[in-house]
């Protein structure tokens, strides 16, 4: 819609205008720091730093139904800069103007309701957010949006002629980060370090495709972690992991546009999130949080964080009574859902401090942690596939973890979920692939189930010439072929000719 035909109150809003005062808070000492800089970690405690506006209450006082007409008018004009995570600007990077603000297609990805049969099978009623429907299949680049278009800022204002970007990742970051870089142009470079054997053949190629320096390091996730910490120490490079803030600013669109396809209503709503590094799921605590006290939601969803039994530091933290939680990160083991393999989370200190802010708004039941078997997750990726869902391994392992709260009482008969698939199916194919042939059984402990599994069918023809390609075939042989072949596949699925 072209922005003429906006009814004038709210056309001259849609254009987002530099407004707040950011600043960088650090989560161990409070101190503040402006954002003409890049921060991970505070300079004085070490601690890890979120971003906050001094001015939100300006964002209270307007009221619901300004920004409920605002975002949905944003959502209808076509201008770029309000198509993606900055459709919630004032939210998310108020003070960063408009000509920095980096769109590749990210966000505002469906929100599908599940098909009847699924919802029989599973017992629960529930929406799959399709997060793998991003421009690099995964949720990762609601982050990289903002994380970039905060690098595009910086280079403007302090007229830097070259940057180069780190990140490490468990495949997906690296995709994300790789492809908004190249966004940017030569003068902004880009690496990514990969646990060597734990990233998908897909996943490996997207940072390759789209120019990035890829370096395999030995070890897993949380080793690759560290060295990319150690080169953001030691040289000037900006880091692209979640422990830069600004991913998390760009995540908590995921929160507000799951708000936004409910119509701002969440009743009785409980949101299901795989948690590897605890960005994502810090995000999207963040970001509900902030539409709450804007008062843009009136009521807030119950959280579940999802997370495999290999990779479990956050379920064990959780578990224990408040009194007695103390955080130990795990040795993981391979998971399916290997883009969550991580035993100690990055994020952690901001989950636990947002869970609290959480609990104490909603109550105790309102944030919540399950453990999944590897079985579970595959299981319900592949259900879900057959129903009609594009999920990955981690959106398999939080509908695993719907299943888990359903069978122990913690999903309630009268809610409805929302699982995120954080990502598309295809990049963690090989995973079903593997299942259906029946070879995660030594590394994964899972055992196919033969009703869920499915397999290729070859034709084999006797007594007529076949094609291959470089030999000849006459008319007739052609002909020969066609019938014998519709004649074969019909009886193999058992059709009766017509009368
Ligand atoms: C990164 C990632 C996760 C885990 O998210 P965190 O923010 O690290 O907790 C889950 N699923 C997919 C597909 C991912 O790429
Ligand atoms: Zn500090």
């Amino acid at each position: 819609m072209r922005l003429g035909k906006i009814p004038e109150d709210v056309r001259k809003l849609i254009i987002p205008m530099p407004s707040g005062e950011m600043v960088y808070e650090c989560l161990g000492c409070g101190a503040k720091f402006p954002i003409q800089r890049l921060y991970y970690v505070c300079p004085s405690c070490k601690s890890l730093m979120l971003l906050k506006d001094l001015k939100f209450d300006r964002l209270i006082r307007v009221g619901a139904n300004y920004w409920h007409r605002l975002f949905d008018h944003r959502l209808m004009v076509n201008h770029q800069s309000v198509r993606g995570v900055f459709c919630y600007h004032e939210f998310i990077a108020p003070e960063i103007p408009e000509e920095d603000i980096v769109f590749l297609g990210e966000a505002h990805t469906p929100m599908v309701q599940a098909p009847d049969e699924l919802v029989k099978e599973i017992g629960a009623r529930m929406y799959f957010k399709l997060d793998g429907l991003n421009p690099t299949a995964s949720f990762k680049d609601r982050g990289m949006a903002c994380a970039l278009t905060f690098a595009k800022y910086l280079k403007r204002v302090q007229k830097l002629n070259n940057l180069m970007t780190v990140c490490a990742s468990t495949g997906d970051t690296s995709a994300a980060a790789a492809l908004y870089a190249a966004s940017l142009g030569p003068e902004v470079k880009s690496v990514v370090l990969l646990p060597k054997g734990y990233v998908t053949p897909q996943q490996l190629s997207q940072p390759l495709g789209a120019g990035a320096t890829v370096i395999e390091l030995p070890g897993v996730f949380d080793d690759c972690m560290k060295v990319v910490e150690r080169l953001s120490e030691i040289y000037n490079v900006v880091l692209l992991n979640s422990k830069n803030p600004w991913r998390v600013l760009g995540q908590e669109s995921y929160a507000y546009e799951v708000a936004q396809q409910f119509d701002y209503e969440l009743r009785d709503m409980v949101l299901f999130v795989p948690v590897g590094n605890a960005g994502n799921i810090t995000a999207i605590l963040s970001g509900l949080l902030k539409f709450f006290r804007a008062k843009v939601l009136i009521r807030l969803p119950r959280i579940i964080a999802v997370q495999s039994a290999r990779a479990n530091p956050v379920y064990k933290y959780f578990l224990k009574p408040l009194e007695q939680r103390v955080f130990k990160p795990v040795e993981v083991t391979p998971s399916v859902a290997q883009a969550a393999m991580i035993g100690n989370p990055v994020s952690f200190p901001r989950l636990n401090r947002l869970a609290r802010e959480y609990v104490e708004e909603m109550g105790q039941d309102s944030f919540g942690v399950v453990e999944v078997t590897e079985e579970n997750i595959m299981e319900s990726m592949v259900m879900a596939n057959r129903r009609g869902l594009t999920i990955c391994t981690q959106g398999g392992e939080a509908l695993a973890g719907l299943r888990v709260a359903k069978a122990s009482g913690l999903f309630k008969a009268q809610e409805t979920a929302v699982i995120d698939s954080t990502a598309h199916a295809l990049k963690f194919i090989d995973f079903q692939n593997a299942y259906f042939n029946g070879t995660l059984e030594s590394e994964y402990g899972i055992v196919s189930k033969p009703e869920l599994t499915n397999k290729l069918h070859s034709l084999e023809l006797k007594g007529v010439k076949v094609p291959s390609l470089g030999t000849e075939m006459s008319q007739e042989e052609k002909e020969d072929f066609v019938i014998a072949a519709a004649e074969e596949i019909g009886n193999s699925l058992g059709l009766s000719p017509k009368d």
